[in-house]
């Protein structure tokens, strides 16, 4: 008798135990709303057309059921935007908002939910610049939320569960979408239709989810978060860095025009192997004595741009594997540090 009392009492112990533990262990996790499709309405469940960013956090999280069972969840609106209307000052409020609620210990991992147009961009910017190994995940949708077969729902689902799994720390910002998961480093939207709308063309997803589940197959090789050397912390603005694309006889009135104009970098999206023709060679001899530094990038997806180059000026430093868009954020803090174009190259092979 008094043996069952006490397996009775053990028992009553141990489901006390794990009742307080699984109270105590259910992650803390920040969704910061930016807009985009995910929180777009259609006028009819099959219509293409729709206004993305009308819809607030709070209805898309009603949206996902068993949303609430992964983790502890606070919504906050920082803007409701469609993605192509970025601003560099949303850019910082999102990091600093995301390194107070890491700091403060208010939140285990984030997930921003985002437009998809420039979702690539955001991830790689706080990649580089929120200074913590816990999770911080990038979702959207290609359907808005009136859709028949949404896709936003069960991207968010996901988002939630990566940011929530202790796996997930360490791995810089990822973006999930279509069950993959992608590193910011190496990530693109690569089709402007399909709900399959994301890739990495270099390296591969790092992983994928399945049951609420990350299962990953390589990690990010290249310096982020933790390891990032950026501080933008005191920063109110960032370097004026732009893009000039590369075709079939560029003229370089816009390249000139963006020199005299305050930018302080271009990235070259160059034909081929980040090439381009004499007439840019010209105007980049010009702007470089003038303080403008520019990187070489390519408009071609996959290979990427290094310095083994036809004859160019080696001054000019080659953007590796990132795109002509992730290249112009890296200049952008890369200029927050030096104008050395040796300085410069070396960052862009660490990054
Ligand atoms: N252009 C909008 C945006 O990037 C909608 C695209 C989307 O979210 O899929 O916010």
């Amino acid at each position: 008798m008094k043996k069952i009392i006490l397996i009775i009492a053990a028992s009553l112990t141990i489901m006390g135990a794990s009742n307080v533990s699984w109270a105590r262990v259910k992650p803390k996790i920040t969704i910061l709303a930016t807009g985009g499709t995910i929180a777009g309405r259609a006028e009819s469940a099959t219509q293409a057309a729709y206004i993305p960013g009308v819809i607030s956090i709070e209805e898309i999280i009603a949206t996902v059921p068993g949303i609430k069972n992964l983790a502890d969840l606070e919504g906050i609106q920082i803007c409701n935007i469609s993605s192509q209307n970025m601003t560099q000052s949303i850019w910082l409020k999102l990091c600093k908002t995301i390194d107070s609620l890491f700091t403060t210990d208010s939140a285990d991992g984030v997930v921003i939910t985002h437009g998809t147009d420039t979702m690539e961009e955001t991830a790689y910017f706080l990649s580089l610049t929120v200074r913590h190994d816990k999770p911080i995940v990038l979702t959207g949708s290609m359907r808005p939320s009136s859709s028949l077969s949404a896709d936003g729902p069960f991207n968010l689902f996901n988002a939630v569960a990566l940011a929530a799994s202790s796996d997930a720390k360490g791995r810089g910002a990822m973006i999930v979408m279509n069950d993959y998961i992608l590193s910011a480093d190496d990530v693109e939207k690569s089709h402007t239709i399909n709900t399959d709308a994301f890739s990495s063309p270099n390296l591969g997803p790092l992983g994928y989810m399945r049951d609420g589940l990350p299962h990953f197959f390589r990690v990010s090789g290249v310096r982020h978060t933790t390891k990032s050397e950026f501080d933008i912390g005191n920063l109110l603005t960032l370097p004026k860095v732009e893009i000039v694309y590369g075709y079939a006889f560029s003229d370089a009135t816009a390249m000139r025009a963006f020199a005299e104009n305050g930018t302080k970098g271009i990235v070259i999206a160059g034909v081929g192997h980040g090439n381009y023709n004499r007439e840019y060679a010209a105007e980049m001899e010009r702007g470089y004595k003038s303080g403008v530094r520019y990187v070489r990038s390519a408009r071609i997806h996959k290979g990427g741009v290094d310095s083994a180059a036809e004859e160019f000026d080696q001054r000019h430093p080659v953007s590796g594997l990132k795109s002509p868009q992730k290249a112009r954020i890296l200049l952008m803090l890369a200029l927050t540090k030096s104008n050395d174009s040796n300085e410069i190259q070396r960052i862009f092979n660490q990054y």
